[in-house]
């Protein structure tokens, strides 16, 4: 590795602030821009705003259901002032956990609008209005992504039409919300403000919620969240937004036939797109299709020296996505060849339940034309889940038919997102079902269900019937 590289690193987000951090734990001299504040999206307006709001509402919801585990709750109330401010702890908490980092690793912050002037060169647009110029000998570029505002008309001009960003801010609850985009974020926001209280209705214009993930899977969690009270309609097309006495009316093509939906918000959740718009990507030569910088598998963009990592690229819009490829991007940077491996990345819905999955689905499997088999092994088996009374749900194990080595993992129901880590180390490793069977998995646990899950996928699991020789 060599040492002494000066490296800029645009934006402070999981992406921006991972690498810059990594690459000065490689020895190089590190500045990281920062227009707004460190974290990114992730933490200030992304993964952790929305967990906190899904947190309380969770708990919530249990405390509603506790009579079923013998607990008299007499009052049930909740202070949304407190659940915002409470947010606002948890972000700041971890905004100076960061700043903390970069101090400690010697990554110099400076909070500026940056936008290149050339291949290795910046102009750096201080909070005061001040231009400075920087240069590097290499550059990554972390610069995020913001939501995508569909042409619906009206959906700009209705104030009533917010961004996820809005919405984990409402100064209250809205009586009536609907969604456009039964995607991640209009799936958790959904579930947090049902569960607040709000009548909840999604409006995705695809056949089913979620298209990325496992199919069988999907439609438990969508009878689950409309038994919870969320109407969903799928195939719907959103024509417009008007405005209302309840605040907005939407109007929509449901498979044919028109309907309007009262609402006193809309969250508009149909996508996000890059935020390279400002950095003047063609003063350096970068190339970019429809905003989404253009990187090979070591995260390289066509210019030398220069990387993009995270959402900025359009590849993975996650924020451990982002993390990993910063690392990658800072290893390369000093001097490695460190290839991004996607197939490992996790994909998580913090819905009711949990849903997590990584490797093939069973969709893609067959669309690939691969030779596989399949294990399951529902909740309501596992003796952790019933103890929770959270036996809703399934795990799910694809392998490959011949050498059963493991393809993809896919898990709806309690811990789903803490409990695919597992699933992402036997990709990673190349594992098979044999070598999940052969880890002994404490009891009891929620994580008994994988290795029963594996063993269904070999005829050989203790505690379901297995299929039919
Ligand atoms: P960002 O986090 O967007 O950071 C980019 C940074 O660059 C920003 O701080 C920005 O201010 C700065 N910047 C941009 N341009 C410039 C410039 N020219 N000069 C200086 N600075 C600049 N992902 C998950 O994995 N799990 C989740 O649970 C999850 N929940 C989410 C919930 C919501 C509501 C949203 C919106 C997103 C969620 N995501 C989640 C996605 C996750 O937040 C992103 O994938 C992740 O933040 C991307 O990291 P990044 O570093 O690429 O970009
Ligand atoms: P998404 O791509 O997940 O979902 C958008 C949905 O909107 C799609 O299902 C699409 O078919 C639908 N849609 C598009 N145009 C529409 C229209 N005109 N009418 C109705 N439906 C329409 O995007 P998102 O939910 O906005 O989330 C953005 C990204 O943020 C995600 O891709 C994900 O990478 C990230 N994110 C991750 C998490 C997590 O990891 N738990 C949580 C939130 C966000």
């Amino acid at each position: 590795m060599s040492k002494g590289k000066r490296i800029i690193v645009i934006g402070g987000g999981p992406g921006g602030y991972t690498a810059a951090i990594r690459a000065a734990q490689l020895g190089a001299e590190v500045t990281l821009i920062e227009r707004e504040t460190l974290g990114g999206t992730c933490l200030n307006v992304g993964c952790i705003p929305t967990k906190v709001l899904l947190h309380s509402a969770e708990a919530l919801a249990e405390a509603r259901e506790a009579y079923r585990i013998g607990l008299k709750i007499h009052s049930l109330a909740f202070d949304w002032d407190v659940i915002q401010k409470r947010k606002e702890t948890v972000r700041s908490q971890l905004v100076k956990g960061v700043e903390g980092l970069c101090r400690a690793n010697q990554v110099k912050v400076i909070h500026a609008d940056a936008r290149f002037t050339g291949s290795k060169e910046l102009t750096m647009r201080l909070p005061d209005g001040t231009e400075e110029k920087a240069a590097a000998d290499k550059i990554i570029i972390a610069a995020g992504s913001q939501p995508a505002i569909p042409p619906i008309p009206g959906v700009r001009e209705n104030p009533c039409c917010v961004d996820s960003t809005g919405a984990l801010s409402l100064a209250s609850v809205p009586e009536t919300l609907t969604v456009i985009g039964g995607g991640v974020i209009g799936v958790e926001f959904a579930t947090a403000y049902s569960r607040f209280g709000s009548k909840v209705t999604i409006l995705e214009a695809m056949p089913g919620l979620l298209p990325m993930m496992d199919g069988e899977l999907t439609s438990i969690l969508r009878g689950r969240m409309e038994r919870d009270g969320i109407e969903i309609l799928t195939g719907a097309r959103v024509q417009m937004v008007e405005s209302s006495s309840a605040g907005a009316m939407v109007r929509a093509d449901c498979g044919g036939t028109a309907r309007s939906f009262q609402a006193e918000k809309v969250l508009v959740a149909v996508g996000r797109r890059p935020r390279t718009e400002f950095l003047n990507l063609a003063a350096a030569g970068i190339a970019a299709e429809k905003g989404m910088i253009t990187v090979n598998d070591c995260m390289a963009t066509n210019v030398e020296g220069v990387y993009a990592i995270g959402d900025c690229t359009g590849k993975v819009m996650l924020a451990h996505g982002a993390s990993a490829q910063g690392e990658a991007a800072a290893e390369n940077a000093m001097g490695g060849r460190q290839v991004f491996d996607p197939r490992t990345i996790p994909s998580c819905v913090y819905g009711s339940p949990e849903f997590a999955g990584v490797g093939l689905t069973e969709e893609k499997a067959k669309e690939d034309g691969i030779d596989y088999k399949v294990g399951t092994f529902p909740l309501s088996a596992n003796g952790k889940a019933l103890i929770m009374g959270e036996q809703e749900g399934l795990v799910k194990i694809i392998a490959g038919r011949k050498h059963s080595e493991i393809l993809g993992v896919h898990i709806l129901g309690c811990r789903a997102t803490d409990l695919i880590g597992e699933g992402a180390l036997a990709i990673g490793l190349e594992a098979t079902t044999e070598e999940i069977i052969a880890a002994i998995h404490a009891h009891p646990t929620v994580s008994e269900a994988l290795r029963e899950a594996a063993m269904a996928a070999e005829n050989r699991a203790i505690h379901i019937p297995n299929k039919k020789r």
